[in-house]
């Protein structure tokens, strides 16, 4: 698993490698551009190739972008829907443009009108910036489930695919934090194996691409996305190391969106104790099933 972390590009696209680095992150996620702003953020070719170059000098394997928040693909308003399609473009642009392994997207929010119309809205701005852009893949992010938001379950994820047309560039990022919240048991390894038998029976096992690793604030089933620090929060650090320990999860891009201990985003701490739960987790599942421990080796 390649954990790191969201990081900012500010100062430059370079300086979220530094960051990363800073971090001993395996991973990065950034913002192509300032979160409440429709405004892209002007990059060269120069900054590209100096990502790129920075990138290959570090241990971050791995680089998501997320699209920003103003997005909404599913809008029924056309000028916030044309503005979703530019954006969205403009990210998968330079995902292609620096060799990134997805860009991850909340899919949308039908606000308060019908889901199903919303959802073939949004699929059809999907399809449309795909089309206008090479070939970084797209990874459709589950979410808590608040007021009209588009990805709360399996089957609206399955859904929004077909309705892009079910292209291979199409996947999905799995946020711990977003489940729990939007009701999923996650936190022992029988109940993550029966969400995740569900999940991908549904969407196509290949389609899983990329996690967030977030604690809850929020309890099971809230629809509030509010993410906690690694240990501190719903999912606990059981729940965490049971996450970060599923087999099926092995060699995916796993980024940490947590506060940090002064809200400045994760620590190299932060990351560190990720890959201790991490190997808490294995730990346990090994104990599990070694002849003689707790399952007994039935
Ligand atoms: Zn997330
Ligand atoms: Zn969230």
């Amino acid at each position: 698993m390649l954990i790191g972390a969201h990081v900012s590009p500010a100062g430059g696209l370079v300086k979220a490698v530094e960051r990363g680095s800073e971090r001993g992150c395996r991973a990065i996620q950034i913002f192509n551009q300032s979160p409440r702003m429709w405004r892209p953020t002007a990059f060269g070719e120069e900054d590209f190739a100096r990502f790129v170059q920075a990138q290959g000098d570090s241990e971050i394997e791995a680089v998501l972008i997320h699209a920003v928040y103003l997005l909404n693909c599913a809008s029924d308003e056309r000028e916030i829907a044309d503005k979703s399609l530019t954006a969205l473009t403009q990210s998968l642009r330079i995902g292609d443009a620096i060799g990134a392994r997805a860009v991850v997207l909340h899919p949308g929010s039908a606000k308060a009108g019908a889901v199903a119309p919303a959802i073939a809205r949004a699929g059809g701005v999907i399809a449309e910036a795909l089309a206008e852009s090479e070939h970084c893949p797209l990874h459709l992010e589950n979410t808590a489930g608040a007021g009209g938001t588009l990805g709360r379950s399996f089957e609206e994820l399955a859904q929004l695919v077909d309705a892009a047309g079910a292209p291979a560039r199409l996947g999905l990022c799995l946020d711990s934090c977003h489940l729990l919240a939007s009701g999923f048991e996650v936190r022992r390894p029988e109940a993550l194996t029966d969400v995740l038998d569900r999940c991908l029976s549904l969407v196509g096992p290949e389609r899983l691409g990329s996690l967030h690793l977030n604690d809850s604030l929020s309890p099971l089933g809230s629809n509030r996305d509010r993410h906690a620090n690694v240990g501190e929060g719903e999912l606990g650090r059981e729940g965490c190391a049971t996450f970060l320990s599923e087999p099926r999860f092995d060699g995916l891009p796993c980024v940490l969106e947590t506060p940090g201990e002064d809200r400045k985003g994760p620590t190299r701490e932060d990351i560190e104790l990720a890959v201790t739960v991490r190997e808490e987790g294995r730990r346990a599942r090994r104990d599990r099933t070694a002849p003689g421990g707790a399952a007994g080796g039935l």
